[in-house]
């Protein structure tokens, strides 16, 4: 009898789908599996559906589970393992206790993660910036998160805030989802992306999505093309301003908008090429590499961590 292959699984429970996977030990992905988030069903619905999908992975794959990484959306109490503040498309998620009720349905040890900072380890343990000391993450989705990673590990802050590049203050006027002015988020997001376009053409009325409008950019549309390039400029000045700040010099950008890395790489490049950092280190930007995997390989690398210092101890 040949022992059983030991895995960490990873979770990601997002808006719209709950993306679950299975990783080795080196945190390779040996197989996943993507379902619908219950979100209007409530906490309970939607870390029950990801135990489902969970429980059919390692139906289907033989192995051994060490334990579990959740990934989630909102403002979260990692130490506590709590879901804090969530946004209105979830139901009844605030105050969740989700480590202890995957703790108690598995019998392994889990761990919560706010979905940006897990999208920032994944990065660094398997993607784009894979072994880097030093990383500013971005996710350009819905709206502009951000997540700081120095000195090897995750920098979160004292109030769990570290790295909220989507909603620090100087790229204009325009009103942000958040109640401020000027944010980052008014010009990258997705949500300002299709806003923004909309403006432009005088169709305020329409609803446009920022692949919408990528699709439009591809076909030569100037309005399409414009927005992109302010969101790219925008996006590099941020990367300016925390590279002058935190002396970091890599930096990887995920989320949907990301995807059209074509239409934002030539003004972001033209903006850092015009205004070099302070220190005279080139900046490294990078498209993240894990694609839909990559909150999900981040939370499962956390608590891959924690059973590292089990053993050790
Ligand atoms: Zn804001």
């Amino acid at each position: 009898m040949t022992a059983a292959v030991e895995v960490v699984a990873g979770v990601d429970i997002g808006g719209t789908t709950t993306q679950v996977v299975l990783c080795a030990a080196d945190l390779g992905v040996i197989d996943r599996l993507g379902v619908p988030t219950p979100a209007a069903e409530g906490g309970a619905a939607m870390v029950g559906a990801a135990l489902d999908a969970l429980r059919r992975l390692l139906d289907r794959t033989p192995c051994r589970l060490l334990g579990v990484g959740v990934g989630a959306a909102g403002v979260v109490d990692a130490r506590a393992g709590r879901i804090l503040v969530a946004s209105d498309s979830f139901r009844d998620w605030a105050g969740f206790p989700v480590t202890a009720t995957v703790e108690e349905a598995l019998g392994v040890p889990a761990s919560l993660d706010n979905d940006v900072n897990a999208f920032l380890r994944g990065e660094v343990a398997r993607g784009a910036v894979a072994g880097e000391r030093h990383v500013l993450g971005m996710t350009l989705g819905t709206g502009v998160g951000g997540a700081l990673w120095l000195d090897g590990a995750l920098y979160d802050g004292p109030n769990g805030a570290a790295g909220e590049i989507g909603h620090v203050p100087g790229f204009g006027g325009l009103r942000c989802t958040c109640g401020g002015h000027g944010h980052l988020e008014t010009l990258a997001s997705g949500r300002s992306i299709a806003a923004r376009y909309a403006e432009r053409t005088g169709r305020s009325g329409a609803r446009f999505t920022a692949r919408g409008v990528a699709e439009a950019a591809a076909l030569g549309d100037a309005d399409a093309l414009a927005v992109y390039e302010a969101a790219g400029a925008a996006v590099a000045r941020a990367i300016l301003v925390a590279a002058g700040l935190l002396d970091v010099t890599t930096f990887v950008i995920g989320g949907g908008v990301s995807r059209a890395w074509a239409l934002l790489e030539p003004s972001l490049r033209r903006t850092l090429t015009a205004e070099p950092p302070v220190s005279g280190h080139p900046v490294r930007v990078l498209p993240a590499a894990l694609g839909d995997d990559a909150v999900a390989v981040g939370a499962a690398s956390r608590v891959r961590a924690g059973l590292d210092r089990v053993t050790r101890a």
